[in-house]
């Protein structure tokens, strides 16, 4: 059994052929796809796989989480295969979302947790703007 099935299996979750073409799309990169844009790089090896189930199987991917859900307000989700707390960086022009690896997060919640008394559970943290790429 491959290393991708048995994550899977880690997490109760039956192994199929689109489980593990999706897994392993997520895993191997860093663009942060949408639901589209998997369901697009499958068209090619996996025609058979509808983009409902791409929706279905990232649904429960998030449920027993195995991926997170990014919203960076373009109205549709993207997906992460890196579910330990980072911070992302989404770029107006080329629509890129960058991870940025030191997460500003832990700082901003232990503050929120002095002045507010707010108990944090998890947070998010977005930045906008634009990349070097296209400064
Ligand atoms: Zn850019
Ligand atoms: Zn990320």
């Amino acid at each position: 059994m491959n290393e991708l099935a048995s994550i899977l299996k880690t997490h109760n979750l039956k192994v199929t052929p689109q489980r593990l073409a999706i897994y392993s799309i997520l895993l191997n990169t860093k663009e942060h796809p949408s639901a589209e844009a998997i369901y697009q790089s499958l068209s090619l090896d996996h025609p058979n796989i509808s983009l409902a189930t791409v929706y279905k199987t990232l649904d429960t991917f998030k449920i027993n989480n195995l991926v997170q859900e990014l919203n960076v307000g373009e109205g549709n989700f993207r997906y992460d295969a890196n579910i330990l707390d980072h911070t992302h960086a989404f770029c107006n022009s080329c629509r890129k979302v960058i991870d940025i690896d030191e997460s500003i997060s832990p700082e901003i919640t232990k503050q929120l947790c002095n002045d507010s008394g707010f108990k944090v559970t998890s947070s998010k943290v977005y930045l906008f703007g634009t990349c070097k790429d296209c400064q």
